[in-house]
């Protein structure tokens, strides 16, 4: 088997660093005794190099460009300044809020929320910590919202919800932070964003974090933000990632998937699919060929969201099918192989996916299965991330030389469309009270 280590030099600014590379201890970072006292307790013998870097830039007020792929210990590189500087000092009354922080994902509002409510466990006064995010009942999200709160973690859309009906005010923000702001923007959330920002007072500290700096990406952190600290981890991200490519014909790609997990027997499997859809489908086929596998997209209800995610973290599902955007951002420790089922459509997602397997320095695998009409994106793939990758052959289930007759790539049908593409719905919620909020034209 060969290793086709990335060319560190073809990665947008990101990467991780194995946790265990630094050498910063916290007792160096100006942290009050309790957060010390707080990560002690946690067993973080010491900072990963992005707190290292982050933490005393932001204690000194600074505004943050991190580079930095997941895992990398990001959210401690921005949650314990935070509570540093703002827990103790809201100004009671209203529903105002110290700290904004804005993910992409619910499942990322709830564990950047987890984090900040750990991290700052031993602080006196507690912090107030609270997430709101879709998919979920709003009233208990306006109920809590109530007094206000020290930190507010929120996906776009259900944040404008309750900005519309006034459950919370932004206008004595001391703090923004944008988590995962490429992949905020690729999921269509560009124009939440900008609705959302003109709702902020100018003076403000901002801290931006994102694993890759397209275009979008780059306007906004020019738009944003002021004279700030630039922090980026070049370390090459997948250098301990064995990547494999197998061209198989499309009818034979479950069966060879299904051949896969039964042959190797991988403790875990996370499984790349485009859309819903094919998720939802892949699971039924993997049913009857004997495997059981579990499907998590944004269709499905928060409470499942969270028992399959619950489920995968211990162990007791080992097939997960998965779509990129409910992918991103989950804290899965270490997994033995990720197989892309159908390709991402971005060359950046590729980067992503294949990064979940193998993380804090253990090698892990990245399996591609790809049919004919796949083979043009895939170079397309591997151009973008300056990769070359042997073209296998798995025995039994070898392509045909030409795409087969029913091939979509004779049929010129497009890909399926990612999840996250469409138009955003919002209901409209009722006013609480007469101060109506104005869209932005
Ligand atoms: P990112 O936001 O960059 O994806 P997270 O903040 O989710 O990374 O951290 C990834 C994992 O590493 C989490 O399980 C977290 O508890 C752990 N972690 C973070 N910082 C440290 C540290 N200094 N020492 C040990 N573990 C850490
Ligand atoms: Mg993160």
């Amino acid at each position: 088997m060969t290793t086709n280590a990335l060319d560190p030099s073809a990665l947008e600014p990101s990467a991780p660093s194995a946790l265990s590379l630094s050498t910063t201890d916290f007792s160096q970072l100006n942290l009050v005794k309790a957060l010390q006292a707080r990560l002690h307790h946690l067993g973080y013998q010491q900072a990963t190099p992005i707190q290292a870097k982050a933490i005393p830039a932001i204690l000194a007020g600074r505004d943050l460009l991190a580079g930095a792929k997941t895992g990398s210990g990001k959210t401690a590189a921005f949650a314990l300044p935070l509570l540093q500087k703002l827990v103790g000092q809201r100004a009671g009354g209203g529903n105002h809020v110290g700290a904004l922080v804005l993910v992409p994902t619910r499942e990322l509002a709830q564990q950047v929320a987890d984090s900040f409510i750990s991290y700052g466990a031993e602080l006196a006064p507690r912090a107030k910590v609270i997430a709101v995010f879709g998919g979920v009942s709003v009233n208990s999200q306006m109920l809590a919202l109530r007094g206000g709160a020290d930190i507010l973690v929120a996906t776009p859309g259900r944040l404008l919800d309750l900005l519309g009906s006034n459950a919370v005010k932004l206008s004595q923000l001391k703090a923004l932070v944008l988590d995962e702001a490429d992949r905020m923007l690729n999921l269509g959330f560009t124009e939440e964003l900008g609705e959302i920002l003109k709702q902020l007072p100018d003076q403000k500290q901002t801290l931006l974090f994102s694993a890759t700096f397209p275009e979008e990406v780059l306007s906004l952190t020019a738009k944003l933000l002021t004279d700030p600290v630039e922090i980026q981890m070049q370390e090459a991200q997948s250098a301990d990632i064995e990547q494999r490519v197998y061209t198989v014909n499309r009818s034979n790609k479950t069966a060879l998937l299904a051949e896969l997990i039964k042959v190797r027997q991988w403790r875990q499997v996370l499984v790349f699919a485009s859309a819903k859809r094919s998720c939802d489908h892949l699971a039924q086929k993997l049913e009857k060929r004997g495997i059981s596998a579990q499907v998590f997209h944004g269709d499905k209800a928060q409470g499942a969201r969270s028992r399959v995610l619950d489920g995968f973290k211990n162990g007791e599902i080992t097939v997960l099918i998965a779509t990129d955007i409910a992918a991103r951002g989950i804290d899965i420790d270490k997994l033995p192989v990720v197989i892309n089922f159908e390709l991402p459509r971005s060359p950046a997602d590729y980067l992503h996916r294949i990064g979940r397997s193998g993380r804090a320095g253990e090698t892990g695998e990245a399996i591609s299965l790809i049919s004919h009409d796949e083979y043009h994106h895939f170079k397309v793939i591997e151009k973008k991330n300056k990769l070359r990758l042997p073209r296998e052959q798995y025995p039994g289930f070898e392509a045909d030389a030409e795409a087969p007759l029913d091939c979509p790539s004779r049929q010129d049908k497009p890909m399926a469309k990612p999840e996250g593409t469409g138009k955003k719905k919002r209901k409209k919620l009722p006013k609480i009270n007469d101060a109506i909020w104005k869209r932005p034209s």
